[in-house]
Parts: structure tokens; sequence; C-alpha cells
């Protein structure tokens, strides 16, 4: 089975209100990017990894990332597009003929547990679609454009979707093809996979394995990192 790492990395940042894109910014000793790459570099299920990056500068800052941290799976950098779902396209018209299946993670996600990854991966033999989730936590309310509460949604069954996804690589491609035909930009992979009424697993993610978009989230990063060294935490936990 080759397995292959789709890392969308190309976003501006805009929310993080940062001159750099975000992806770019340290974490600790090394860019955030870094050790995302990091994670799926020390899977030994995957074979090659493939960073989407803000064409143009975005591009050499990480082949020297690259580089500097010895990334020896990283087989190409691309130029991601316009939305994440043009990102991860570009991605996966790079990847034909050379995968099985795509595990799709957000290079701004740093801490994704490494038994996450795997457990998404062996579930990828089972189900032809996998993402990662937490269960809502909070009590959720359905708003008016007034922000007036239209009503209290039920929240057993909802979830908060993360990555890494996981798909089988001819499913993945032909839900971006469609959606791209139909003019569907979705949130994530898995909503374009459920237009074709293909089932997606759910697994239940990890509270560390948040994405860094805000200023607060990446001083939360930061204490996370220094908390899990010195304490041997996993982020599992
Ligand atoms: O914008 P959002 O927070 O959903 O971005 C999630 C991930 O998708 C980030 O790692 C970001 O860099 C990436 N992205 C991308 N191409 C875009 C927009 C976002 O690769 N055009």
């Amino acid at each position: 089975m080759r397995v292959a790492a789709l890392i969308p990395a190309a976003g501006q940042g805009k929310r993080m209100g940062a001159e750099k894109p975000k992806a770019f910014l340290p974490l600790g000793d090394r860019p955030i990017l870094a050790h995302t790459l990091q994670k799926f570099e020390d899977c030994p299920q995957v074979d090659e990894v493939l960073p989407l990056l803000p064409p143009g500068e975005g591009m050499d800052w990480a082949g020297e990332t690259v580089r500097r941290f010895g990334l020896k799976k990283v087989s190409r950098i691309l130029p991601g597009g316009q939305e994440r779902q043009d990102s991860v396209y570009r991605g996966l018209q790079a990847l034909r003929g050379k995968a099985d299946w795509v595990i799709i993670h957000d290079g701004v996600r740093p801490f994704v547990p490494p038994e996450l990854i795997q457990q998404v991966l062996s579930e990828t033999r089972r189900w032809k679609a996998v993402v990662v989730a937490l269960p809502a936590s909070e009590t959720i309310k359905e708003g008016s454009p007034e922000n007036e509460v239209v009503r209290t949604v039920d929240r057993r069954r909802l979830w908060m979707i993360q990555t890494p996804q996981s798909f089988e690589y001819p499913l993945i491609l032909r839900a971006h093809e469609e959606a791209r035909r139909e003019g569907f930009l979705g949130t994530d992979d898995a909503s374009l996979v459920e237009r074709l009424g293909i089932p997606v697993k759910i697994l239940r993610g990890s509270r560390f394995n948040f994405k860094i978009t805000t200023p607060e989230d990446l001083v939360l990063a930061e204490a996370f990192l220094k908390y899990s060294s010195e304490l041997g935490v996993r982020s599992s936990e």
C-alpha cells in the first residue's frame, strides 16, 4: 500500500495578523510546519509527504526547512491554490498513479498524536474515508443573522471535525473532481466524499490536535510545547 500525506499549508493566515503565512511562524525552536512534517516523517506507514505552500517565497522557504531538518520523505513541495480545497486538489493531481491512500492534514496542527495518524490509516483498510473529530463539548445554538437564538441543537450527535482525514486515493480524487465540476466548496475533504453517498468513519481525536489560527492559539501552542517537553506529556493524553 503506497501512502502519501498531503499537508496543506498555503493559507495566508489573515486571522493571525502576522506578516508571514502562519505555517512559517516559529513554535519553540522551529517553524510550525517543521513540527507537523516531522510527525509524518516519523510515521512508518507513510511513504511520501507533499506540503502545499504559498506560491513564490513560501516554496523556497519550505525547501530550506526540509533540508535543515532532514525531512527525507518530502518528495515535492507544491504551490497551493486560492482556497484550501484548491490546494488539496493540486496535491491530489500530483499523486496520480503514485498513491493508494492519501492522508490529508493541516500544516498548522503540529500536535497531531502519532498514534492517531496510525489509527486513521489502519481504519482506512476497512472504511474508504476516515476523519478524526471531538464530540461537541459545549451547548450548541443556531443563531439568526441578527444573533438572536433560533434554537438549541442536540449536541449528543455533533462532532467538531479535525484533520487528519484519510481516503482511498481514487475516491478522494473523484470527490474533488465532482465538487469542482459542480462548484461545491467544502470546509473539509470528507464533505466532498459525503456528497457521493459514501460512508465516512469518525474516530475520536485529541484536544491537543488544535489548529493554530489566531495569536491566542500560538500562545497556547508555546505553552503546550513547553509543558509537554518538561513533563514528558504525550499529545494523546
Ligand atoms: O484556513 P484554514 O484555517 O481552514 O486552513 C487550514 C489549513 O489549510 C492551513 O494549514 C492552511 O495553510 C491551509 N490552506 C491551504 N490553502 C489555502 C488556504 C488554506 O493550503 N488556500
